[in-house]
């Protein structure tokens, strides 16, 4: 195990009716308040009418920016930090997503920061400071409510990438399961291979890590047990807390801590959405069982504990390699049965764009993961074998 030091700095605010706590974490901060949004589900389903009431309670100055895009764009970034600039913003409050969070973690960080946000964004400038801001989450899926992770879309350069900074941690997240029971079919898809996926870049490492091991193993377990559940009952408030939960877990670092995963895979999908706009855990779904069969001799064994521990699979007469085949087949398998897409058809991308997504793959380094180290060739590769 490496050294480490933790530190994650978000009050997690969990359960039902937690949104009555929100006017008082708001308060220490100030009276001018930027609300950060999506595309309107909010007030489809009250919640935008709920926060306002919370910061009334405050008599909060409130100026909206709404319109956050699913993969969340640079410009809107821009049009945010205009804001906190022009309104003297003290305090942030993203309501939504992980595309709403990661826009306000850039806001917030581009509107202190010295170097210009896609500078920071694109690791050639530094940040050194951001407004306080909070979330109030809405889908359970990236984990960005408690890390300090954000992926942002550059969509005059084609490019998403993600960054992370000590500044981009959310001081507060309330997490409501109510709040997560109108996401739909789909998204709610997304959001459990998004939470796996997370669990399954930390899993795939060089390090001696049992009780990490475990804990990533008890967040997949948990998630292919309830998942199912969940996708039959949309509806049940406790299948949503545990999915909520389980998102949560998989990326605030808890599980984490003493090694790096390897994180190839969202590499390659941002990429891919950089190109075609897809759903970030429609494309993970497609591409994570490609990288695994592309890797596999790297450490079989780590593949045969996968199917064993997360797949209750069991070798039988079957080669290390036959049988880690199976535990990736089962990945592929469980993925399919609640709805995810296999292939890139499923988003009618063909060969034509694959060399594009690739040079996309190397923009920042020539090479990516840290369980294998991966190269343009191999995206190539990767891609081919996503058709
Ligand atoms: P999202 O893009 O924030 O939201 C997806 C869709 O779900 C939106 O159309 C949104 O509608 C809708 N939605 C959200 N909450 C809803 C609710 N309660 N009821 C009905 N509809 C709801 O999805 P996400 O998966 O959370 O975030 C994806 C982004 O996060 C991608 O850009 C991905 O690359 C990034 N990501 C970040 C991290 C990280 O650590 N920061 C990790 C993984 C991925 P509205 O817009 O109308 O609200
Ligand atoms: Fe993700």
């Amino acid at each position: 195990m490496n050294n480490f030091t933790f530190h994650n700095p978000t009050k997690l605010i969990f359960g039902k009716g937690t949104l009555t706590q929100l006017a008082d974490e708001v308060r220490p901060y100030g009276k001018n308040v930027l609300l950060v949004y999506g595309g309107g589900s909010i007030k489809r389903n009250g919640i935008y009418a709920d926060v306002l009431a919370e910061l009334e309670k405050i008599d909060a100055h409130v100026t909206e920016l709404s319109g956050v895009e699913p993969n969340p764009r640079l410009a809107t970034v821009r049009k945010g930090i205009e804001l906190v600039e022009s309104h003297q913003i003290d305090f942030i409050l993203a309501v939504g997503g992980g595309s709403t969070i990661d826009c306000t973690k850039a806001i917030a960080v581009g509107a202190k920061s010295t170097d210009d946000i896609w500078d920071i964004i694109s690791k050639k400038g530094q940040a050194t400071d951001a407004v306080p801001f909070g979330t109030v989450l809405t889908l359970a899926a990236t984990g960005s409510e408690m890390n300090a992770g954000s992926v942002i879309t550059n969509w005059d350069t084609n490019e998403k990438f993600g960054w992370g900074s000590p500044y981009a941690y959310p001081t507060f997240s309330i997490l409501d399961p109510a709040h997560t029971l109108s996401v739909p079919e789909d998204q709610t898809i997304y959001g459990i291979v998004d939470i796996m996926s997370h669990a399954l870049e930390h899993y795939f490492h060089h390090e001696t890590t049992p009780l990490q091991d475990y804990m990533v193993e008890g967040i997949l377990k948990t998630v292919i047990e309830t998942g199912p559940k969940l996708m039959s009952d949309l509806d049940n408030v406790d299948h949503r807390a545990t999915i909520l939960y389980a998102g949560t877990m998989a990326l605030n670092g808890m599980v984490s801590m003493g090694y790096h995963g390897d994180w190839a895979t969202h590499n390659l999908e941002h990429a891919v959405s950089a190109v075609h706009d897809i759903p970030h855990g429609g494309g993970l779904a497609i591409l994570f069982p490609h990288w695994m069969e592309h890797v596999l001799e790297t450490d079989v064994d780590r593949f045969k504990q996968m199917a064993t521990r997360v797949f209750g699979l069991e070798q039988g007469h079957m080669s290390d390699h036959e049988f880690a085949l199976c535990g990736i087949q089962r990945l592929r398998a469980f993925w399919t049965s609640i709805g995810a897409p296999v292939s890139f058809k499923d988003y009618e991308i063909d060969a034509s764009t694959i060399e594009e997504m690739a040079d996309h793959t190397v923009r920042l380094s020539d090479s990516f993961g840290g369980f294998k180290s991966l190269n343009r060739a191999d995206a190539v590769a990767i891609y081919q074998a996503s058709l």
